[in-house]
């Protein structure tokens, strides 16, 4: 009798280690390539006590193996760093929207999913970055490039860079154009685009403000955090680029300039979805919010948060009119672009 006391109290010890040892855990399928996020995730697990395994791959990669993986997924937390990715999981009920008032009183309703059913969320806005138009100084001036409307302009024939009108970045400002100007004027733009285009379309946004510098380029679509790395760099090459730029934030006196979000979410099979709801609130924490905009060059998503990024001011001068579409509406039209683009022949 005694022997079976103790050998229950053994496996009740052992059964609530195990217990434990899984709540313990949180398991995150990441598209955020930046590896001043490294901090953010070990803050996390000090805090917590929260162990952290990530796999790190590209948006469609993970929503590709979220789906063959199904029930048996080990994911529980998904980022993203795009809206238009953010609305096809959420389509293909890949999240598990969830209730958190932390969240929703820290985010605001256009940087988030629409409610779903239940009244949950299926994600969250976590970080911004403008989309914005570089330009060559000797070739152009501001006002020549002050709206992406004006990349049309026959003054940029065999001038424009851009990388793949495919890419998400692009899908989602041409979603976004695309709730603005309406389809058919969206596609004529677009048609223009192609025509001044100084090179088949290639390499990431980096690539194609190096293309403005070294004069390839006279015009090109960039997001801001890969500008404000050059200008923070110390690397003298990067110095020497940026100092041959010039930036607008488009749009100043329509609708502002187009805005993306990096963003996450409890993924649908997760078997730690409590340490989940906590990882994404910590995300949308101040300090968290701070890192996003110092470490990787963000605008935070949360409201109220203040801090201090040279390079963002620098480029801004202090503040600057964004676009506030509701971003769940630009992820929408991502396949009516890419017939778009199908039609007009951007790669
Ligand atoms: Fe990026």
């Amino acid at each position: 009798m005694k022997l079976s006391k103790s050998l229950l109290s053994f496996a009740c010890l052992w059964a609530s280690t195990l217990v434990m040892a899984q709540d313990k855990v949180l398991n995150i399928y990441s598209a955020r390539h930046y590896p001043t996020d490294e901090v953010m995730y070990s803050d996390f697990s000090k805090d917590t006590g929260i162990k952290i395994n990530r796999v790190d791959a590209d948006d469609a990669g993970i929503l590709a193996r979220l789906k063959a993986e199904g029930a048996a997924s080990p994911a529980d937390v998904i980022l993203l760093v795009d809206a238009a990715r953010l609305w096809r999981a959420e389509v293909d009920g890949l999240f598990l929207p969830i209730k958190s008032t932390k969240l929703e009183e820290a985010i605001p309703s256009n940087l988030r999913a629409k409610p779903a059913d239940n009244g949950g969320t299926a994600w969250f806005g976590l970080s911004t970055r403008a989309r914005v138009i570089v330009y060559d100084k000797l070739k152009f001036n501001k006002t020549d490039v002050d709206s992406y409307e004006k990349l049309a302009d026959a003054k940029f024939k065999g001038s424009l860079c851009i990388r793949s009108g495919s890419h998400p970045y692009n899908l989602s400002l041409f979603g976004a154009m695309t709730e603005h100007l309406g389809p058919q004027k969206t596609e004529v733009w677009l048609k223009s685009l192609v025509g001044n285009m100084a090179r088949s379309p290639k390499g990431g946004d980096t690539d194609q403000i190096k293309g403005v510098a070294s004069g390839e380029c006279g015009v090109a679509v960039t997001n801001t955090y890969y500008l404000a790395r050059m200008m923070r760099s110390s690397n003298p090459a990067d110095k020497a680029v940026t100092d041959k730029i010039g930036v607008v934030f488009p749009n100043q006196t329509s609708w502002g300039t187009h805005m993306n979000v990096a963003g996450g979410a409890v993924a649908r099979h997760a078997k730690n979805s409590d340490n989940a709801v906590k990882f994404l609130e910590y995300l949308a924490s101040p300090a968290a919010q701070n890192h996003f905009a110092n470490g990787n060059n963000e605008w935070p998503a949360a409201k109220g948060v203040s801090f201090d990024n040279p390079a963002l001011k620098a480029m801004t001068g202090g503040s600057f009119k964004s676009e506030l579409l509701p971003i769940s509406a630009v992820g929408m039209n991502q396949i009516k672009v890419q017939q778009m683009l199908d039609r007009v022949g951007f790669k």
